[in-house]
């Protein structure tokens, strides 16, 4: 089909003008789940030359809302994402635990009854930390010994929660694999704890919660102050709508002392409030709250973790009241809002997530923001299942406009948690 920007462009060659060709972009949906837990099979075939016992996997995961409030006991609202983590898995008459993945060389051969943490490096900690992590629940007779191949969809590090997706499906894996008959809730915990306490890394929950507990079709409501959760309807596909992902690629160098300060400003200002953590604080009296804290910065803190934890109650009524199309609005708006509050004040945003969301915007989103920590990372964007395309189109443009390195894109459906696929 030739449209008029075409012509246009063939009028401007011929008239010695030259015009910037738009960046071709494509929308990566997740390869079919059946194939891919065979391809992981397979995988596991080829590096440990026998079939395993069975195939499992979890997902990875956006915040549709409700950022930067976990540690306040705040709200947030995820949902998983049709990309999945593959753990190909057996056990073995052994106490060894043997690790490979598809996408990193390195390879683990050890002692299962000598984990520890820090005893392990690399991606494999993730693995052998929920295992350590489970062993309250590994009756003291049994040997511990398997051999599991991973193979994840995700995209490590865009902030869409590989490490959370390769620790859920281990979970799976593991608990089947020595019968452990955990619930899910205690397997969200295990995979926490091998991210915090076994691989050394920082997590509030949030993602392990959303890759275990996740249903297709909803988001997940989770409550930080006791983990509780619901499901509540979010079906776009069925609805013409669709969440755009973009992956920035921005890398940011001081991340993890960002986040401490973020944390440290929003401590300063519950302790200034009289709260134990902002939850508490009564947002019907922000103007008055906010006027009790002198230091300017804690103030913006304050109220962005304030007005944040209201913006994810509105979410949350709206769905209750309507389905998704009916509020497309009114739910664009309180994206677009999120995002300003973290720009503005919690200032976790760089240039690169701002200019994705102003192009997406520009270009006919509902709303969007970013999602994730920040510094770097992704954005969504909340659009017509048509325009995802030409949403793309123009964030792919702004980039290279503004000389940044190409971004990725996503399709993301609202899909299930953790779970066995063969
Ligand atoms: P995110 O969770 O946002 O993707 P993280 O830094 O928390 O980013 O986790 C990324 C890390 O998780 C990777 O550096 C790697 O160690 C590990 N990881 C995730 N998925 C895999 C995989 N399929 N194979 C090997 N390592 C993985
Ligand atoms: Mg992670």
């Amino acid at each position: 089909m030739t449209t008029a920007a075409d012509a246009g462009a063939a009028d401007a060659r011929h008239s010695g003008i030259t015009v910037a060709e738009p960046p071709a972009v494509t929308l990566s949906a997740a390869p079919d789940r059946g194939e891919a837990a065979a391809h992981a099979e397979a995988l596991f075939v080829e590096a440990f030359g026998y079939a395993p016992d069975g195939v499992w996997s979890a997902p990875g995961r956006v915040n549709i809302i409700g950022e930067h409030v976990d540690y306040q006991d705040g709200l947030c609202l995820p949902m998983a994402i049709s990309h999945r983590c593959f753990a190909a898995a057996a056990r073995t008459p052994t106490d060894r635990l043997r690790l490979r993945s598809a996408q990193d060389d390195l390879i683990l051969d050890l002692d299962a009854r000598e984990l520890e943490p820090g005893a392990v490096e690399g991606w494999p900690a993730y693995v052998a930390g929920v295992l350590w992590a489970l062993r309250p629940h590994i009756s003291g007779a049994s040997t511990q010994g398997m051999d599991i191949m991973i193979d994840g969809q995700v995209p490590l590090g865009a902030g869409l929660s590989s490490s959370a997706a390769l620790e859920c499906s281990a979970a799976e894996a593991i608990d089947a694999l020595l019968s452990l008959g955990t619930e899910p809730l205690q397997r969200v915990q295990a995979a926490i704890t091998a991210e915090t306490d076994f691989a050394g890394a920082s997590t509030g929950g949030l993602d392990q919660s959303a890759s275990v507990l996740s249903r297709a079709g909803h988001a997940l409501f989770l409550d930080c102050r006791d983990f509780s959760t619901r499901p509540v309807p979010w079906d776009l596909a069925s609805q013409g709508l669709a969440l755009l992902i973009t992956d920035t690629r921005a890398e940011h160098s001081h991340v993890d002392g960002e986040y401490t300060a973020r944390r440290a400003d929003s401590e300063r200002a519950a302790e200034l409030l009289g709260v134990d953590t902002l939850r508490d604080a009564d947002v019907a009296q922000l103007q008055e709250l906010l006027a009790g804290i002198d230091d300017e910065v804690v103030r913006r803190r304050a109220r962005h973790v304030l007005t944040e934890i209201q913006r994810v109650k509105d979410v949350d009524a709206l769905l209750a009241s309507g389905t998704v199309r009916e509020h497309v609005t009114e739910l664009g708006a309180l994206l677009d809002a999120s995002h300003d509050s973290l720009r503005d004040d919690y200032e976790v945003t760089v240039a690169q997530l701002d200019v994705a969301v102003d192009a997406a915007r520009a270009a006919g989103a509902h709303g969007a923001r970013m999602t994730g920590g920040g510094f770097g990372g992704s954005t969504i964007a909340l659009v017509e299942a048509e325009q995802a395309q030409p949403v793309a189109a123009a964030i792919a443009s702004a980039f290279v406009e503004h000389g940044f390195s190409a971004p990725e894109f996503f399709l993301a459906l609202p899909s299930e948690g953790a779970g066995q696929d063969r």
